[in-house]
């Protein structure tokens, strides 16, 4: 939408074609429907860094439309905006909805031609250009340049099936095989699902392939039946399915305003100060009321244990779990449970200035079909936006 919007803008006549009966079914469910459109937690050069090695790719248009400008533009199409925790960006009235009708407006002030209930099944190529793209009714649509942006290949209820991928490969192009990136880790044993449910507020946790870190996100993170989600987790599971099959786990500290040594100076205190009291009761101080039992499974202590029967090794056992509860990862959700598609059209192949295909004249990309993906936090969207902008206006300025 933004790239049609802004091609429209540079001078082109636009049609944006869409299978659904209306764009933006993925947009509608951003941010629990909230819609997390940018972040203005850093600006645009250390923002970049966020996308880890292929936001290198992104600086260019990035700074060329960056979190101000997608705040400044939403504005225009009369969204205000609020930040909330961590830079996160959301519309004033909540309403995911509001962005949507917003881009809405955007392309019919514009004068873009929406074609829904349009699902296109090919892309017809003539040497390096593609000569036109065929409907799965049999109707062709002929133009001058092809702006490529079906997105991932997860919530495939939305639409983003994936068809862009093959459409790549046919044209030559290299394609990241897509995975899941954002989503919720599956861990081995039976500690997440006693825990199910239980949410956590912003707590580190880490991921370890073999002893060492290969990902930290602080946030909240929740227990689901068969492991762990939440915002903190899937910020390191793209990392997470990277480094498997192997010996990958997960670290989260339970106790994140002491190190361990003054962890169990509090313990020792706590301990020494309620002799008679059980074990079970006193670490209630310590953790959410749910964790207790799982820590005392896990310890092999029996429930009824008095506090002065515990001995250092059982001391240093607590400590242990309060700073580094570990769960060795079994693997990832789906990927069509995927928040975020990683992988997608090679950025080798792709001109980081205009989107502009090095394969093929008249193709350009945008948003999630480019092997491109953020952390949560609104991070996703700003590159459809930032994208979606260098794209439009490259094959606007080019073509008819
Ligand atoms: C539950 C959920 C919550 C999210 N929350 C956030 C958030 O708060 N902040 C954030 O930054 N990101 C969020 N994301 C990620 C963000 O929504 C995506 O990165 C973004 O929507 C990608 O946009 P896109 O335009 O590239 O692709 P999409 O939004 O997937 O749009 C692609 C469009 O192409 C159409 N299409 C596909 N194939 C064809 C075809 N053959 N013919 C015609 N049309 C076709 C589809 O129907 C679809 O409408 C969230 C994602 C999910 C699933």
């Amino acid at each position: 939408m933004i790239a049609a919007g802004r091609a429209a803008l540079a001078g082109a006549r636009v049609v944006l074609l869409e299978k659904n009966s209306r764009p933006g079914a993925k947009l509608l469910l951003t941010g629990g429907g909230r819609c997390n459109f940018t972040n203005v937690h850093l600006p645009a050069r250390m923002m970049a860094d966020r996308y880890g090695p292929n936001g290198k790719f992104f600086i260019s248009a990035l700074t060329r439309f960056d979190a101000d400008a997608a705040i400044a533009f939403f504005a225009e199409h009369d969204i205000p905006s609020k930040i909330e925790d961590r830079g996160r960006v959301f519309p004033c009235s909540d309403r995911a909805e509001d962005v949507l009708n917003a881009l809405l407006g955007f392309l019919k002030k514009n004068n873009v031609a929406i074609m829904t209930g349009v699902a296109i099944s090919a892309f017809a190529r003539q040497n390096a250009r593609i000569e036109k793209v065929i409907a799965t009714s049999g109707e062709a649509i002929i133009a001058d340049n092809y702006i490529l942006a079906t997105g991932g290949k997860s919530y495939t209820v939305t639409g983003s099936t994936g068809d862009g991928y093959r459409w790549l490969e046919e044209l030559g192009h290299s394609v990241i095989a897509p995975a899941p990136a954002l989503c919720a880790i599956l861990t081995e044993g039976p500690t997440a699902g006693y825990l199910q449910g239980l949410s956590l507020k912003d707590l580190p946790v880490a991921a370890f392939k073999e002893g060492k870190k290969i990902a930290g996100s602080v946030g909240d993170l929740l227990f689901t039946g068969n492991g762990l989600s939440g915002p903190a987790v899937y910020d390191i599971s793209y990392a997470v399915g990277k480094n498997l099959p192997g010996e990958v786990t997960v670290s989260i500290d339970l106790f994140p305003l002491h190190d361990r040594r003054e962890t169990d100076r509090i313990l020792v205190e706590l301990l020494s100060s309620n002799g008679k009291k059980l074990l079970r009761s006193v670490l209630g101080k310590l953790l959410p009321g749910r964790l207790v039992p799982v820590a005392l499974r896990a310890w092999s202590i029996d429930e009824g244990k008095q506090v002065g029967a515990v001995t250092r090794e059982e001391r240093h056992k607590i400590v242990d779990f309060l700073k580094n509860l570990i769960f060795k990862v079994a693997g990832l959700a789906d990927l069509d449970k995927a928040t975020v598609t990683a992988g997608g059209v090679s950025l080798d192949e792709v001109d980081s200035k205009t989107m502009r295909s090095k394969i093929i004249d008249n193709l350009f990309f945008a948003g999630e079909i480019l092997d491109l993906n953020g952390p949560t936090g609104g991070f996703n969207l700003q590159i459809c936006w930032s994208t979606g902008m260098a794209a439009g206006e490259a094959a606007g300025n080019t073509g008819e």
